[in-house]
């Protein structure tokens, strides 16, 4: 079985979130991993524990700049700053990421005949007008605000991937990501679940943006991971939704938060950010059927995980 056959992998992003995750299961299934990460919001603490293998390799590059390199079987191109703040912090490089350095990776799976999957992501659907978001939903996004660096990067980047398989047929594969949590998410990121658990640990106030009705459906590191190989080591191209369907609202998850930290933090309620979307949630029957995936952390079980990390952070 080709699952079975030792390959040589490079992970874009590799030291960030969900990159260091990637790069552990397939270094310890023993295949030959090069992480490619330019350190922009990843860590090398990340990715520390992995450094004893010899099938591990890193190499600090930036993905908008050609890399060049000839052994590679399969390529996970996930190089994209992921959370609102960081990926505003520098909205240009946000989108020569998602193209320029898009074009360089589809270009490296072409020299390599590899194959190439593409991190894409739920904002490809803006802010939703049918619920649960399908596959065959073309979405409702902004071109102008503060969010389109990266929305728009990342349908351009969905765009560039189909074009590369239409015109010299690579092996592709679109992989639109929905919220996603767990260890190894960064302290300072912004992102409602590590921000909520940061400020209910140390009892300060739980920032909830807007009246918090907004909601959103978090799936646990764990599940993501096993869906992504299962994406690669499959014949579809996608676009394919990964996500728990687990929907809540903000309160609701500053409510559990709260609960499972047993703290006596306050609310308090901000100004909500341009174009935050008002619902989200995938539907996952395509995963379901073509990969036989789904995802089985429930959120309470994912975040007692994620609050035991940042309690030894
Ligand atoms: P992250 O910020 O933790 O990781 C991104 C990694 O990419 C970091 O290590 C960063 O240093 C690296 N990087 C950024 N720009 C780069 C460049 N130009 N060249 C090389 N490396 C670069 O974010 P994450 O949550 O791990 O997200 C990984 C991927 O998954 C991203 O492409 C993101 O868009 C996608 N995604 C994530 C989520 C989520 O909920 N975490 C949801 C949808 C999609
Ligand atoms: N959010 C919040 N408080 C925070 C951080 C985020 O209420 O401290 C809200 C945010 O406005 C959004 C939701 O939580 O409605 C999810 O935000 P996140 O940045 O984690 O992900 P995204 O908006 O990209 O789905």
């Amino acid at each position: 079985m080709e699952e079975n056959k030792l390959k040589n992998i490079l992970i874009t992003g590799g030291a960030g979130f969900i990159g260091s995750h990637l790069c552990k299961i397939l270094v310890e299934s023993g295949h030959n991993v090069i992480c490619l990460d330019n350190l922009l919001t990843g860590s090398l603490s990340n990715i520390q524990n992995l450094k004893k293998y010899k099938n591990f390799e890193f190499v600090k590059h930036d993905i908008i700049e050609p890399y060049f390199r000839d052994d590679i079987d399969e390529i996970y191109n996930l190089a994209c700053p992921a959370s609102p703040v960081h990926y505003q912090y520098n909205p240009i490089k946000t989108i020569k990421t998602c193209t320029i350095g898009v074009i360089n990776m589809l270009g490296l799976a072409k020299k390599n005949n590899a194959k190439i999957l593409q991190a894409s992501t739920s904002e490809i659907y803006g802010d939703p007008e049918i619920h649960p978001q399908r596959e065959d939903y073309n979405g409702n996004v902004n071109t102008l605000g503060f969010r389109s660096c990266y929305d728009e990067g990342k349908r351009c980047a969905e765009t560039l991937f189909m074009d590369y398989n239409r015109e010299h047929n690579l092996n592709i594969k679109i992989v639109r990501i929905f919220n996603t949590y767990g260890p190894n998410m960064t302290k300072n990121d912004g992102r409602v679940v590590s921000n909520f658990i940061l400020q209910a640990l140390n009892n300060e106030i739980i920032t909830i943006y807007g009246d918090g009705s907004q909601t959103r459906s978090f799936q646990y590191i764990d599940d993501l991971i096993e869906g992504l190989i299962k994406m690669m080591n499959s014949d579809n191209i996608g676009p394919i939704n990964l996500g728990n369907p687990e929907e809540l609202s903000m309160t609701d998850l500053s409510a559990m938060v709260i609960r499972l930290t047993n703290s006596s933090s306050k609310i308090v309620y901000k100004k909500l950010p341009q174009d935050d979307p008002k619902r989200r949630q995938p539907d996952i029957n395509l995963a379901k059927s073509i990969l036989d995936w789904r995802p089985t952390i429930d959120l309470e079980t994912g975040l007692q995980k994620t609050i035991n990390y940042f309690t030894h952070y």
